[in-house]
This record gives structure tokens, sequence and C-alpha cells, in this order.
């Protein structure tokens, strides 16, 4: 039952990701107006915004004007439902688990946003530090390790990016993601922030070839691939470390 409702409550927060991920980076309030269709204006109907459901019954059209709704909002409301249950399934009903409800929550918005604006906003990134930082209270990180992991991440970012440039003789990173690292720092500590750091990369890599080979892309929104690194570095990374380093630690 437990695992129902954490489902259900990822969906509707998804939702609400949906929202944030629209208008942070266009500068909109999130809160007012309500939810409006882009192609005829009409306020959205509270059946036809109940979380996954109406965006499968509706078709993926507005009811009224037949406007197509982007998929990208059935995507992360599953996705964020996903994530909460498998947090919930991992970690149980602990401060690490309401913890990492938020820090997942803010990479949902940071990926969806930087895809679709190439662009993290600041009320997510330096939000986040503040959150991660006040989070290590409850999570046993402690004060002074999520702050050490803030300053990590957003230094090993920056200089990865000096490096690049230096380089390429091009942009290779840019703020935003020095942002994103040094959240991503403040939640994971230091050693599971640069783990993140090199794990990211290798998606990167993958999507970055692809695009190019495709649509002759060049420039690819990094964040995605951090975000999804930072994940896979909460789940797994306490057991690469200790693979990588049990003969030397
Ligand atoms: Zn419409």
């Amino acid at each position: 039952m437990t695992k129902f409702i954490v489902f259900i409550a990822g969906s509707i927060v998804g939702s609400f990701l949906n929202v944030c991920i629209h208008r942070l980076p266009r500068g909109e309030s999130i809160i007012r107006p309500s939810s409006r269709c882009p192609g005829c204006g009409k306020a959205i109907p509270w059946y036809d915004n109940i979380p996954i459901f109406s965006f499968l019954l509706l078709g993926a059209r507005c009811r009224f004007c037949k406007t197509r709704i982007r998929i990208r909002y059935f995507i992360v409301e599953v996705l964020t439902a996903a994530l909460f249950l498998i947090l919930y399934l991992y970690f149980g009903l602990s401060a690490k688990f309401f913890a990492n409800l938020v820090f997942a929550s803010l990479l949902i918005i940071a990926t969806f946003a930087d895809f679709e604006h190439q662009e993290i906003p600041d009320q997510v990134s330096i939000g986040g530090i503040c959150a991660g930082v006040m989070s290590s209270l409850f999570t046993g990180l402690t004060f002074l390790g999520s702050l050490i992991g803030a300053l990590t991440g957003g230094a090993i970012i920056y200089l990865a990016g000096v490096l690049g440039k230096a380089a390429f003789k091009k942009e290779a990173m840019g703020g935003g993601d020095v942002k994103l690292m040094a959240m991503i720092g403040a939640f994971l500590g230091w050693k599971l922030v640069i783990l993140t750091f090199f794990i990211a990369p290798f998606f990167g890599a993958i999507v970055g070839i692809t695009l190019k080979i495709r649509t002759g892309q060049e420039v690819i929104p990094y964040g995605p691939y951090l975000s999804l690194g930072a994940l896979i570095a909460l789940f797994f990374g306490d057991a690469v470390l200790r693979l990588l380093f049990s003969g030397l630690l």
C-alpha cells in the first residue's frame, strides 16, 4: 500500500516538476496562473490534469483544440513516480529517503530544462546547494561534508572546463554545469561527486556521438548526463568505490 501511495505521490510531484521545467527558464511564476493549453489558451480542467492517466486518455492531445501535448509531460510524470518508488525501496521511510526525493526532483528539472532550454535554472542549482547542505544535517553526511562536496563538485568541473577550453579552443562547460555539480556534491559528498564526474562523460559521449552523426549537432547539453551520473553514484557509488579501492584503503 505504501508503495502505491509513494508512486502516486511521485506522479503528482512529477506533474509539478513539468510546470517548473516549462516556467522557471522563462522566469514565470510556478504557482500562478493554472496550466493552460499553449494551443487554444483554455485553462486545463482538473480531470484533464491527472498525472499519467490524462495524457493517455486524451491521446496526447488537448480536449478542445487537439493540439499535441508534448511527450515530455508523460515521461517526467512516469519517471518521477518510478524514481520515488525506487528511492522508497532503497532507503525505506527515512531521512535519506526524503532528502533524496528532493535531490531526484531537482535533477529531473535540471535534466529536462537543460534539454529544452540549454539552461539549468539557478532556483534549482543554487537552491539545491542550500537544500543539500541543510539535508546533510539529517542524512549523516554532516554539514562540513556537504560543503566540501559542493566545493569539490563545482571545482572539478570548473577545472575540466578550463582545461577543455585550453585544449579545444572553445567553450566546453557552461556555468550551469558548475552550479549543478556543486548541488550534486552538496547532496552526495566529495567522493560520490567525483565518481559522478567520471560516470557522466560515458553517457554524454554516447549521445553526443549519436547526435553528431545524425544531426551534425556539436554542442550537447551536459546537465542530463551529470544528473544521470549522480543517480548512478547515489545507488551504486559506495559499492563501486569499495570495489575500486578495496585493495588500496
Ligand atoms: Zn487546446
